[in-house]
């Protein structure tokens, strides 16, 4: 049940038109860009909503809200845009669902220090726009750059386009600040590195709000580029492809985008290379000679201008038809008939191949099969998009078809840890993959406890995540 006397108390901190409570809005908070159909166990984190959902204006406001919350120990679950795809915004014992919308203000552009420092609501495209004139960008450029905020990507440690370069967006933050549980602003120096003392930014990169509430961040952009060069690249299997990403990398050779993709026997290698003139045409003929001695075929630039151009057309339609809509107009926009997963893992660059053969021989068992299989930003993130076969003799109906799904999908998570990688590379934990997290932090999940427990002893902060 609402809690009548916090709705109260956030009305006069926020004023009405900053404190939703219809059903409604309620509905269309409680989680992000996860369906039930992808949940495989987790449906039941579906069942609660949001009690309030509370937009404040400023650091402030984030701090009177914590407060309250935690003088009555009320669940507290960031939101920044809610296009994460792990459940992290659901509020899995309801609360009060925080909107960061409206911390929207760059507020800084440094040439010199080639830093922006904007508040954690701030949409990527926006920061985009706004770095523009001054010859700059954001180094963080996943497919959800019209839709997801600077400080959802830096908590869920997001990885996009230009990351063979720049990195995931963790490796991108400079600097926080943070409102702690107990209502106190916290904030890091902004320099790159540090040796005095532990790097407290990194308490806040990819924990999914466990710890605070990012409401600054002072991050790295980058000059726009020199020169750019596409060069997509034709092989005739995937593991020569693989070998030569592998080289690359070890030789130094950085193509700000790497991404190899098998789909429908097609085996297409698309780099981009981007910088100073002379590195992007050095980059360039060295990578075309790494990718010739696996037999690689140079098909021009045409279809990675093509990829390229197209990346962030799948989050413009998000935007138009699903983005702040209630959840079952979301939920329906992945529905399948047999059920997808989209699984992106992470491990030892030696390991991948063989990982990729026991996940195929795991699959011929289920009756599952991938209709693509790549890696990107760097070899050691390999994704695979997979479906139940049709027509198989175990596949009598949809529901069995999921349950497959479901098991294959836990077997290759876990064979993934087993082969010491990891389950997701760029997505978050959520609700998700929640219940694997201590499986792949043995003892450290037991550090992450006692930490949680020192800064937030009540537990409000998006609890039921990180497996806390
Ligand atoms: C069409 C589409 C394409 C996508 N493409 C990519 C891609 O290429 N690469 C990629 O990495 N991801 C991708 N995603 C996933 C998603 O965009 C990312 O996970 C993104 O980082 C989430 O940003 P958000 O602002 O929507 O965060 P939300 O979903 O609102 O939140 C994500 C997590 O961060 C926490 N959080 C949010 N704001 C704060 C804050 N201020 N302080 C503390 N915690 C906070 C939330 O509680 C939650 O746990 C895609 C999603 C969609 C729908």
């Amino acid at each position: 049940m609402p809690n009548l006397a916090l709705i109260e108390s956030l009305i006069k901190a926020l004023g009405q038109e900053h404190v939703l409570t219809d059903p409604y809005d309620l509905d269309r908070y409680s989680g992000d860009a996860l369906s039930p159909s992808r949940a495989f166990g987790a449906e039941d984190s579906f069942e609660r909503l949001a009690d309030v959902v509370a937009r404040p204006g400023s650091t402030v406001d984030v701090s009177a809200i914590l407060k309250l919350a935690n003088d009555l120990a009320t669940p507290v679950i960031p939101f920044g845009a809610g296009t994460g795809l792990m459940g992290g915004t659901i509020p899995a014992r309801g609360g009060i669902v925080l909107d960061l919308h409206r911390l929207n203000k760059i507020l800084a552009i440094n040439p010199t220090d080639m830093t922006a420092e904007v508040e954690a609501g701030v949409v990527l495209e926006d920061l985009e726009h706004a770095l523009l004139p001054y010859g700059l960008m954001p180094g963080h450029d996943p497919y959800s750059v019209p839709i997801a905020t600077v400080a959802g990507t830096i908590s869920t440690n997001g990885v996009g386009y230009r990351a063979g370069a720049y990195g995931p967006m963790g490796d991108q933050v400079v600097a926080l600040e943070a409102v702690l549980p107990d209502g106190q602003i916290m904030s890091t120096r902004a320099v790159p590195h540090q040796s005095s003392g532990p790097s407290l930014k990194h308490l806040f990169i990819g924990s999914e709000g466990v710890f605070g509430v990012i409401t600054k961040a002072t991050i790295k952009v980058f000059r726009l580029p020199e020169a750019q060069v596409f060069c997509g690249v034709a092989f005739d299997t995937f593991d020569q492809g693989f070998n030569a990403a592998a080289e690359m990398f070890a030789l130094g050779v950085r193509p700000t985008l790497v991404d190899l993709t098998e789909e429908d026997d097609s085996i297409l290698f698309n780099m981009l290379f981007e910088g100073f003139k002379e590195g992007v045409q050095a980059n360039e003929q060295r990578a075309l000679a790494v990718c010739a001695q696996f037999g690689g075929r140079p098909l021009g630039p045409e279809p990675t201008i093509a990829y390229w151009e197209s990346r962030h057309e799948s989050a413009e339609s998000y935007k138009v038809e699903a983005l702040g809509k209630p959840r079952s107009v979301r939920w329906s926009r992945w529905r399948r008939r047999r059920g997808f997963d989209y699984l992106h893992l992470g491990l030892p660059i030696s390991k991948v191949l063989e990982y990729r053969k026991q996940c195929d021989e795991i699959m011929a068992r289920e009756g599952i099969r991938s209709v693509e299989y790549a890696i990107w930003s760097r070899p050691e993130l390999f994704s695979m998009l997979i479906i139940p076969e049709s027509g198989t003799e175990t596949d009598t109906t949809e529901a069995d078809a999921r349950e497959r799904l479901g098991r294959t999908v836990e077997q290759v998570l876990q064979l993934a840890q087993d082969m010491g990688g990891i389950m997701e590379y760029c997505h978050g934990v959520g609700v998700k993959l929640n219940h694997l997290l201590a499986r792949e932090m043995g003892v450290g999940q037991g550090v992450v406890r006692a930490i949680k427990q020192a800064v937030d002893p009540n537990n409000i902060m998006n609890p039921g995540k990180l497996g806390l």
